[in-house]
């Protein structure tokens, strides 16, 4: 990848819609523009900065492709911190096309997934963590998700973890003067004072991964998944709170092989719906390997509806798989309510997946659980401090060395290996802001992006 090029792409979904809009960054965007671009005013002089121009898209032979709106912004206050062009056309797949075909043919070429960002981070306009933020902000399933990932754009983040890695280079300086005194060691730095500037960051560290965890089901979305015995009703309760066919349904055993995955709201708490195959024992190997990884999927359920078959009642069965997956998690489901209802006051959960009866209310107690149970009192704060799996990789694996450095402290060793684990907190602070982005993240990251992005 070469910053000294120019790159286009489609910056629109794929899709019909009212408009399109065609990105263009790089010296040459300003070129490009002029030779695609023939604006209808009169008084046209020249491309005004930052001032959207109506005239006619054209592709390389002259022909008219659109009446349009372009803009050209100069870099570098730009988000790639290059020169910038955007045409706005209709919004039509061939025309779209057809337009980036013809600023492709005049000395560009199309970016690849993520390019956009990619040097927008190169070029200094935003660090790693406020890049991922834009991709959030793009995949937000929900409302929470968008104020969470918006509250993330202007990187409060990047500036928490640069302040924490200020003050492990203040603590490691600090060591280096005490080890380069050895008679003065304690006098530089006494080891409760080392102890203390180790635990303040760690507690920082500490307060940022609770922000992962207080938030993670708005950004990522719960894993609820769909657990019972055979022919319960999994499957079709699944295709009741999708609202359409997407789980075969069959009253033959063992139907569902594999696991489907699909995302929903549930009662506005972003989810990803799993639907396991029945929870037994079985002698065909293919059924075996389906129910090997449900099992998995139950492991890191947030929720798991374990669903039962109202006409035979709670069996021994159900009560072993509750046991087994605890009361926590597990949100027993009293299915098939159509055509037998649980004695009063059982507090169950009472659905119909063929009727459609009680879902809203199964909505409403998943939601509840889950946040009762991944968030403490659920709360979701929008300060722009939550980060993502990545970031809380990261921010666990500083914890880890900041540990290891509080404890080597404490047991007396010497300040130079102590020392090591600061190192080794702030290379992984560095991470999440992409300080020391080497190419293989940075590749891991930005590939993840749309094209045009
Ligand atoms: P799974 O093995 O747990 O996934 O169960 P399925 O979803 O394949 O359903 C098993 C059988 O129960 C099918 O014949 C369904 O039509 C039937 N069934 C599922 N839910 C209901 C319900 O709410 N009411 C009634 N009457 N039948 C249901």
């Amino acid at each position: 990848m070469q910053m000294r090029d120019t790159i286009a792409a489609i910056a629109s979904p794929v899709g019909t819609g009212g408009i399109g809009v065609v990105r263009v960054s790089g010296p040459a965007a300003g070129q490009v523009l002029a030779r695609i671009f023939l604006p209808r005013s009169p008084r046209f002089t020249g491309f005004k900065p930052w001032t959207l121009h109506r005239g006619r898209a054209l592709d390389g032979h002259g022909n008219v492709l659109d009446d349009a709106l372009a803009v050209f912004m100069p870099g570098p206050r730009t988000f790639t911190g290059e020169d910038v062009a955007e045409i706005h056309c209709h919004g039509g797949m061939a025309l779209i096309g057809l337009i980036l075909e013809s600023i492709l043919a005049s000395g560009t070429r199309l970016a690849e997934a993520g390019e956009f960002s990619r040097r927008a981070f190169l070029n200094g306009r935003m660090d790693l963590a406020q890049a991922e933020a834009v991709a959030e902000l793009i995949s937000a399933p929900g409302r929470e998700g968008v104020l969470l990932s918006a509250a993330k754009l202007d990187g409060v983040l990047g500036r928490r973890v640069n302040s924490l890695r200020e003050k492990l280079e203040d603590a490691r300086v600090r060591v280096c003067v005490a080890v380069d005194f050895p008679e003065e060691e304690l006098e530089c730095l006494s080891r409760s004072d080392f102890l203390q500037a180790v635990e303040d960051i760690a507690q920082a560290v500490r307060e940022l991964l609770a922000g992962y965890k207080r938030n993670r089901c708005w950004q990522e979305g719960a894993l609820v998944v769909l657990a019972g015995r055979v022919n319960v009703g999994k499957s079709s309760l699944m295709n009741a709170l999708l609202g359409r066919e997407r789980a075969l349904v069959t009253d033959q055993a063992g139907t569902t092989r594999d696991f489907l995955e699909e995302r929903l709201l549930l009662d506005g708490l972003p989810a990803r719906l799993v639907d396991t195959a029945g929870l037994r024992e079985s002698a065909d190997e293919v059924e075996r390997l389906g129910i090997a990884a449900c099992r998995r999927c139950v492991e890191e359920a947030d929720v798991i509806l374990l669903v039962l078959d109202g006409q035979e009642g709670w069996t021994r069965e159900d009560q072993a798989l509750l046991e087994e997956f605890g009361p926590e998690r597990a949100l027993p489901v009293w299915n098939k309510s159509d055509l037998a209802l649980p004695e009063a006051g059982s507090g169950m959960v009472c659905v119909s997946a063929l009727t459609g009866a009680g879902l809203d209310e199964l909505a409403a107690e998943v939601r509840r659980k889950v946040l009762r149970h991944g968030g403490g009192d659920g709360g979701m704060r929008v300060d722009g401090l939550s980060p993502n799996l990545r970031q809380a990789g990261a921010l666990a694996l500083a914890l880890d060395a900041l540990q290891a450095c509080a404890s080597d402290v404490q047991s007396g060793m010497p300040y130079d290996i102590c020392a090591l684990h600061l190192d080794a907190a702030g290379a992984a602070l560095a991470g999440i802001t992409g300080l020391d982005g080497s190419d293989a993240l940075l590749n891991r990251i930005f590939s993840t992006f749309c094209i045009g992005k």
